[in-house]
């Protein structure tokens, strides 16, 4: 079994994003700038917020953090957003989700400019995605796409099957997956909530990624020997025998499937860091497809 760390391959993503930012401070060029919105506070919000910022500090961008109240109101966050697209210093940003009830998503989403959104959720993005045009691609599929390129995880007529059909993991994952790319040429099956017989499905995978949200969902029993694991999932389950009171769970019984994996992604270290070293990389891009 081979652990696909991420939290290395991300420190390694992260030093050469930084050596790239040295490059174009040489050359008098401009100094990537990612700005976040935080509404209300929610805390792991502010804990994925928080270091996002100090990621942008140790590659040597600038960063700036707007924090808003938890009663901001639809309209005055929509304002933030139009300085943001007309701020020709940021390049780009990202809106925290979940956002508060009284706000609607879908709406922040759609008036960020799609050449600042960095996060990859733009449907202008989305699209292009689908159509294999270059894009920003969202952070967390765009991480493991990273991760298995870097361990050399062969995909190509592999059977991937993908538990999540989420616009931010699993849609975009079993899209990314199927396309003509380095980790891609699969063979990939979503499944979801209404799917029948998963253990079958999962058995039948060479690369399983899981992000449905449910703690050790994905048990050894349902995989085969050999098997690919990417864990996506982050939930926090309550554990007194901690200090915060929690710990972070994936979806998948480490235990009982890691014996039986090739490669397997631990949590935490696994995908998480990847999505911030992600994020670091499309903000480079955007600065760079800017002054070119
Ligand atoms: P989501 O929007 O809640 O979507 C969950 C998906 O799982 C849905 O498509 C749902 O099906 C499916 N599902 C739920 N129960 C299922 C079951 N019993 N069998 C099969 N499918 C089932 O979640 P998400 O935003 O994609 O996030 C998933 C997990 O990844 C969460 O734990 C989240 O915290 C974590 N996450 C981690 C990162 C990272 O950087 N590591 C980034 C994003 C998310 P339906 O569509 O039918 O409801």
């Amino acid at each position: 079994m081979i652990l696909l760390d991420g939290k290395k391959t991300a420190a390694d993503l992260k030093q050469e994003i930084a050596l790239s930012v040295q490059k174009l401070k040489k050359q008098g060029k401009k100094i990537p700038h990612l700005a976040a919105v935080l509404v209300g506070e929610n805390g792991a919000s502010m804990t994925y917020v928080n270091a996002k910022v100090k990621a942008c500090e140790l590659v040597g961008f600038k960063s700036t953090l707007i924090k808003l109240p938890e009663d901001t109101t639809e309209e005055k966050l929509l304002q933030e957003i139009e300085t943001l697209n007309n701020n020709k210093n940021v390049d780009g940003f990202i809106v925290q989700l979940p956002l508060p009830k009284h706000i609607n998503e879908q709406k922040i989403v759609m008036a960020v400019n799609p050449d600042k959104d960095v996060d990859g959720f733009h449907p202008v993005n989305v699209g292009k995605m689908t159509l294999d045009l270059p894009c920003f691609l969202p952070a967390t599929p765009f991480g493991i796409l990273e991760l298995l390129e870097r361990y050399n995880v062969e995909t190509s007529g592999k059977n991937v099957v993908i538990i999540g059909r989420s616009h931010i993991v699993g849609r975009p994952m079993s899209i990314l997956m199927s396309q003509k790319r380095t980790a891609g040429n699969a063979t990939v099956t979503v499944a979801h909530s209404r799917t029948k017989n998963l253990k079958e499905i999962t058995l039948q995978a060479d690369i399983i990624v899981a992000a449905l949200g449910k703690p050790e969902f994905l048990t050894g029993a349902m995989v085969k020997n050999g098997v690919t694991i990417i864990d996506v999932g982050i939930t926090r389950v309550e554990d007194t025998t901690k200090k915060r009171g929690y710990r972070l769970a994936g979806d998948v019984h480490f235990e009982s499937v890691a014996p039986k994996s090739a490669f397997i992604t631990p949590v935490p270290g696994g995908v998480g860091p990847m999505t911030i070293a992600m994020l670091m990389k499309n903000t480079l891009l955007a600065c760079e497809r800017k002054e070119n």
